[in-house]
């Protein structure tokens, strides 16, 4: 088989459906450019796919299941309970197909060529595509936009790939509970699905290198993290290091680890690895095309995302950009206004920060530790006597962990939060009550105490981004 003589000229060529690129693809074709859409495998992105809506899917089944061992606290008495993960992965798999569908209807309304396969750069601007059938076709675009995303990194430590662990892909896919779930990384990801998995009824066992979980945020916010899973009955080895790993995960693995008391085994059944992540910048081409990595595989980007090639643009987890979904819808409003003649920027954008454990923490902006190293002053919000924003926000959570306990809401902060999220986005349309998730909006509420010279609130206006998870309403 052979490339098709001919190049194919399209006025836009997006390589990734991720968040970014759907929303320019279907933006750019409604504004009258041919536009074509290579994505290799996930139809709409990691986002619907196998990261964010998948992941509160499951976690919204584990807040039910530990509702179901507290049921006596709630006056209800229940005969038994148990999970079924198989019932667990049915209800996500539902929510996934829906959205698959959801994007090809899209994709199908707005008029933008969706073509399932790698992409491969020749040369500036081009591409080698190839269908399922065998077809290859050389796609031009007048300008480019990658939207690659990224993967989890499994580290280089002696046995660990061997072990063959899981990361949030496999994991959220796995139709039985693991026994004895052994995570390595302390980070959002990690964090979320360890506490899940625990309240599905397993052990679960979470390692950290560093001296804290969430290592980007403030010590008390980790230490308050770190007291909720102690209470759930998660195991925490903080500050550890995992010299080995033998066995195989599914079975039986045992990680060697060198920690704050000297070595320790520590055996489990299954493993999870959520250390980090990886562009999928390796292997494609891209040097061919002009697009300069950083040492990490990183596009190179300006402060309007433009790469090092011309015409060549670079928007969410690939260009760097943090790591949320809200971050790369962001990106995609940035290059779409500067295409327009405007003049956005990534520069000093104001951020949400969002760990969707239960109860969920939220930030806006920097924290007290990063204003302290950026030397911007701040000063402590004064609102229930709390000391900063995210004791606040700490607080904020466990009020609301508190009230679910009592089986009531009290606390005017989530009314206003759940108020806001129901009239914005409302009930599922056709009436059905099965809960349904949808992206939802919701945003600080939190001002700047008066008078403050900078705070790390926002000070001007609302934020630039929203978190977005899943909002089970
Ligand atoms: C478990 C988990 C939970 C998360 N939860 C949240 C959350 O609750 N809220 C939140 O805001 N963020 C969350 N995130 C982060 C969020 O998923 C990402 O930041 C977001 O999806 C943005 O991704 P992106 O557009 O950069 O890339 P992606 O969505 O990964 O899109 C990149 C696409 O490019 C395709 N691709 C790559 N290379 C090629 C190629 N050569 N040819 C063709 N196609 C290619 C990939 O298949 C992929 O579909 C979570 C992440 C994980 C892992």
């Amino acid at each position: 088989m052979s490339v098709t003589e001919s190049t194919e000229n399209y006025d836009i060529l997006v390589v990734g459906s991720g968040e970014a690129g759907k929303c320019l693809a279907w933006t750019t074709t409604a504004e009258g450019h041919r536009t074509a859409v290579v994505e290799r495998k996930l139809i709409g992105g990691s986002c619907p796919n196998v990261a964010c809506l998948p992941s509160k899917n499951i976690i919204h089944s584990a807040k039910v299941r530990s509702f179901t061992r507290r049921a006596a606290e709630f006056g209800v008495e229940l005969e038994s309970a148990a999970t079924n993960m198989k019932g667990v992965q049915a209800r996500k798999r539902a929510m996934v197909e829906d959205l698959r569908q959801l994007h090809l209807d899209r994709y199908q309304a707005s008029g933008a060529e969706l073509i399932m396969s790698e992409a491969r750069f020749v040369c500036e601007r081009s591409v080698d595509v190839e269908a399922a059938d065998g077809c290859k076709r050389r796609i031009r675009g007048e300008r480019v936009f990658l939207d690659l995303g990224t993967y989890a990194t499994v580290p280089d430590v002696p046995g660990l790939a061997a072990a063959r662990p899981m990361t949030h892909v496999e994991l959220l896919d796995l139709d039985r509970l693991p026994e004895d779930l052994i995570v390595i990384g302390g980070g959002f990801v990690a964090l979320e699905l360890a506490q899940a998995v625990r309240r599905f009824g397993a052990r679960v066992t979470v390692i950290e290198y560093g001296p804290q979980l969430a290592s980007r945020e403030d010590a008390d916010v980790a230490a308050a993290i770190l007291d909720l899973f102690r209470d759930e009955g998660i195991t925490v080895h903080l500050r550890t290091r995992i010299r080995r790993v033998d066995g195989e995960s599914g079975r039986d693995v045992l990680v060697i680890t060198d920690g704050p008391d000297g070595e320790c085994v520590i055996d489990g059944t299954d493993l999870l690895v959520g250390v980090g992540r990886t562009p999928n910048t390796g292997g494609i081409g891209l040097e061919r095309a002009g697009v300069k990595l950083t040492d990490t595989g990183y596009i190179v980007v300006d402060e309007r995302l433009a790469t090092t090639a011309a015409g060549v643009w670079a928007m969410g987890e690939c260009a760097g950009s943090p790591h949320f979904t809200h971050v790369a819808f962001d990106d995609f409003r940035v290059v779409h206004d500067n295409l327009h003649g405007g003049s956005s920027t990534t520069t000093g954008r104001l951020l949400a920060y969002c760990l969707y454990t239960d109860p969920e923490l939220a930030r806006v902006g920097c924290n007290e530790t990063q204003a302290g190293h950026r030397g911007i002053g701040y000063r402590p919000h004064p609102a229930d006597g709390c000391r900063s924003a995210n004791q606040d926000a700490v607080r904020a959570a466990w009020i609301h962990e508190d009230a679910d306990r009592r089986g009531q809401r009290r606390d005017p902060r989530i009314h206003r939060v759940r108020d806001r999220s129901q009239r914005t986005h409302g009930r599922r349309p056709d009436g059905n009550d099965r809960p349904h998730p949808v992206h939802g909006t919701a945003q600080c509420d939190i001002r700047p105490p008066h008078g403050s010279r900078r705070t790390h609130f926002p000070t001007e206006g609302t934020p630039r981004t929203h978190p977005r998870s899943t909002l089970i309403l």
